[in-house]
């Protein structure tokens, strides 16, 4: 099953929700940057949240998503656009921590229950605005819920899940946000409480073969709702060599004459995606003509 994400509305307008199936973007993130169980996970579920975040982003709108805590991972980064595109990095890929006392990968302990999640969201014009919030375990599900609550006001569930077969690989990925408006009725909710329950771990239910539509019937169960939005979802990065000959220019002349002088041409990598560009001395040599005489 390709990736994506459904987006729906209960008829009374009182509930948002979300559900994404992530398998493929999460194994593409760990191929890539060769993380160990733990950080797939959290690489993985940081994906997923950001894609549910993103998911009313209209054209040339995007989002970033940064969960900074204490532990050894060192930080998770994931961005995404409207068009479903999301790719993220760890900073230490390869940290990893014994599994927690439930027997489970211990991707609070591995991220750190110190810290922040900071949510960017540039909707294309005036500056991009900030959100922050404390992080509450570093299981990312619940920082995200409680980003929503102290950011936005709203309370929500939150559930992101990711399996992570005995070879290390991304079995199964994805997640659910269901977002409740001051117009949910009483009833309604503890419908959903009964209904998240039945439910379980979400890998296990993405494992099984349910679909996000599926996860959306079992959560929804005895709601009316209609789905808005189909949108398909896949990692993939923004960069090329022209950014990141952008790049280079922009850490100043300074820089890109001692670039030349240490050796013939530079190699960066890109955090994002792990590929690795060459930079040659000639492309470097007219990033530095084009910094020491601007064009007027
Ligand atoms: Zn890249």
């Amino acid at each position: 099953m390709a990736d994506y994400l459904v987006r729906a509305t209960s008829e009374d307008g009182g509930i948002r929700a979300l559900a994404a199936v992530t398998t493929e973007m999460a194994e593409e993130a760990r191929r890539r940057h060769d993380t160990s169980p733990t950080a797939t996970a959290a690489l993985g579920r940081t994906m997923t949240a950001t894609a549910l975040l993103g998911a009313t982003l209209k054209d040339d709108q995007s989002i970033t998503v940064r969960i900074i805590g204490d532990g050894p991972i060192g930080g998770i980064i994931a961005d995404g656009d409207s068009t479903g595109r999301v790719r993220a990095y760890v900073k230490e890929p390869h940290a990893d921590l014994p599994n927690n006392a439930q027997g489970k990968l211990d991707v609070g302990g591995v991220v750190g229950r110190d810290g922040y999640i900071h949510v960017t969201r540039d909707l294309g014009f005036g500056q991009p605005y900030t959100g922050s919030a404390p992080l509450v375990s570093g299981e990312i599900a619940e920082d995200v819920t409680n980003y929503l609550y102290v950011s936005e006001q709203v309370p929500s569930a939150t559930a992101l899940g990711v399996l992570v077969s005995r070879e290390g690989t991304v079995q199964a990925s994805g997640g659910y946000l269901l977002q409740l408006l001051p117009q949910a009725d009483d009833d309604v909710k503890a419908e959903l409480e009964r209904n998240l329950g039945l439910l379980g771990a979400v890998s296990s239910a993405v494992d099984a073969g349910l679909t996000p539509e599926d996860i959306l019937g079992r959560v929804l169960q005895g709601v009316p709702y209609h789905i808005l939005e189909t949108r398909p979802l896949r990692f993939e990065c923004t960069c090329s060599q022209e950014r990141v000959i952008g790049l280079v220019a922009s850490l100043g002349a300074d820089e890109v004459r001692s670039m030349l002088n240490e050796d013939q041409g530079a190699e960066l990598r890109c955090h994002f995606c792990n590929k690795v560009y060459q930079v040659s001395a000639d492309e470097l040599q007219q990033v530095l003509e084009r910094l020491e005489h601007p064009p007027a």
